[in-house]
């Protein structure tokens, strides 16, 4: 055999559907050994019962020939009905004469006949071949008759019937064995499909592959749906996180090849004013390079339920001013109104510093995309069982299939290259919710404005 046969072969007497198909043909056998036992033990029961019958009616039948036409009348009997079973006719007279012996050489010898007593009517006596049942009665005042069966007949009956099951064991065996390998490998075809789709994930690499269903609806069918929407979630974050590193990759190179740029002009100008403006420039690049990378650890940390989130309640309404508070001046900068319809002691359970920076990233949002002489107005809401913020603006709206992506890490909508964003501020916005058990959502009208809706928890 060659060594990826012997390799299969060791994997099929490993396998999992072998071991089982093993054990139920084991115990099948087991159970039809043990039923082959017991069917031969009531077997040999119910024919010796029917021996001690027979021999009895026997017994009865010939003495009663004997008791009214003497021997003759007796020969005259076996020589036309004998139960051809019957192995062994005797009559004695009581002086331990024997008047007539009719069987084998192999029967019991008259001694051991004569020591049997007549009452009880049956006895048992074992000789070296056989075992005999032996009836004994006396007949007339002075004779004593005795039948004599052996249980070679018996044995006969009973040899068939053990070959008989021997043949159905052998087949049953035989087809028990086939029928189970047969339904092992139908019952763990979906398994191999499992484990086969799972190898050519981790050895080849191949994110795609899924797991062929049987439609069969049954407990392996839903563990291959599961198995495949597992396989589903991690191609989409196996290709999230590779989009991500590319963006950064991207993001990172701007501000970095800046930086160098920059420093190299200064250097060459040898100018103090130059260097010292180089310098700043410096500082701002860095600035935003380490604002990106830590806002990033912020939103993995929220999304995998890293982040400490100090729980509290939390009144919208306060934070809500604190934002406008911080970015007055920014919106009278830019020719906007920042407008507030606050309904008091909305109260949301969550971490304060992390919900005013969520807010914080949407006004910020809303005044960088709107025109002057427009509104941002922030609403606080008690809606359902949440506690809602809301930011709406009259700013250029988001394109309809931009809407759904602007949640995504590092992702900008084309329009929006002109101002200088790092794409990840929605994405945190959204980290923070979840990691609050709350949702943000957006709606849009291009041309018209958004509005951006931020829905917490409230107390229990
Ligand atoms: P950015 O740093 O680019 O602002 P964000 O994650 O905050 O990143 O936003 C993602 C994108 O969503 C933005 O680039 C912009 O295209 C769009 N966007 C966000 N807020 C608004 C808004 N209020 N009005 C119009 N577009 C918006």
């Amino acid at each position: 055999m060659s060594s990826g046969g012997s390799e299969r072969a060791r994997r099929w007497v490993g396998s999992f559907g072998t071991r089982i198909n093993a054990f139920w043909a084991l115990l099948f056998v087991g159970t039809l050994v043990v039923l082959t036992f017991a069917a031969d033990w009531a077997t040999r029961r119910a024919l010796e019962a029917q021996d001690r019958d027979a021999v009895v009616e026997e017994l009865r039948a010939h003495g009663d020939s004997f008791a009214s036409g003497g021997l003759d009348a007796l020969r005259e009997r076996l020589t036309t009905r004998s139960d051809a079973r019957i192995s062994l006719v005797r009559v004695r007279a009581d002086e331990n004469r024997t008047l007539l012996r009719l069987g084998p050489g192999a029967a019991p010898s008259d001694g051991t006949l004569d020591a049997l007593a007549p009452s009880p009517t049956v006895h048992v006596v074992s000789t070296q071949t056989h075992r005999w049942t032996v009836a004994v009665q006396r007949v007339g005042d002075d004779h004593v008759m005795q039948v004599a069966l052996s249980d070679a007949w018996r044995d006969q009956t009973l040899w068939e019937l053990r070959r008989v099951f021997a043949v159905v064991l052998v087949v049953a065996l035989l087809l028990g064995l086939l029928g189970g390998f047969w339904i092992m490998r139908r019952a763990l075809r979906p398994v191999r499909a499992l484990a086969d789709t799972a190898t050519r994930v981790v050895e080849a690499g191949d994110f795609s592959a899924r797991v062929a269903r049987g439609g069969t609806g049954d407990e392996l069918d839903q563990l291959a749906a599961a198995f495949n929407r597992m396989l589903e979630s991690n191609e989409r974050l196996v290709q999230g996180m590779r989009d991500a590193l590319d963006h950064v990759a991207h993001d990172l190179r701007t501000p970095l090849t800046r930086l160098r740029s920059g420093a190299e002009v200064a250097l060459r100008s040898g100018d103090e004013p130059t260097h010292a403006e180089a310098l700043a420039d410096a500082i701002d690049e860095s600035d935003r390079v380490l604002t990106m990378l830590r806002t990033l650890t912020d939103i993995s940390e929220a999304e995998t339920g890293l982040m400490k989130l100090d729980r509290q309640r939390v009144d919208l309404a306060a934070i809500a001013r604190e934002v406008i508070d911080l970015y007055a001046y920014v919106a009278e900068d830019a020719g906007l109104v920042l407008a507030a319809d606050l309904d008091e002691g909305v109260i949301a359970w969550g971490d304060a510093v992390r919900i005013r920076q969520a807010l914080a990233n949407l006004v910020d949002n809303a005044i960088k995309y709107s025109r002057a002489d427009t509104e941002v107005r922030i609403e606080v809401r008690a809606e359902a069982d949440r506690a809602v913020v809301r930011v709406r603006d009259e700013g250029p709206g988001i394109p309809e299939d931009a809407l759904p992506r602007v949640f995504e890490r590092l992702y900008r909508a084309d329009a929006s290259r002109t101002h200088r964003g790092l794409g990840l501020g929605l994405s945190f916005v959204r980290a923070i919710a979840e990691a609050h058990g709350g949702e943000v959502s957006a709606t849009s009208v291009e041309g018209r404005g958004s509005t951006f809706t931020l829905a917490l928890p409230t107390p229990a």
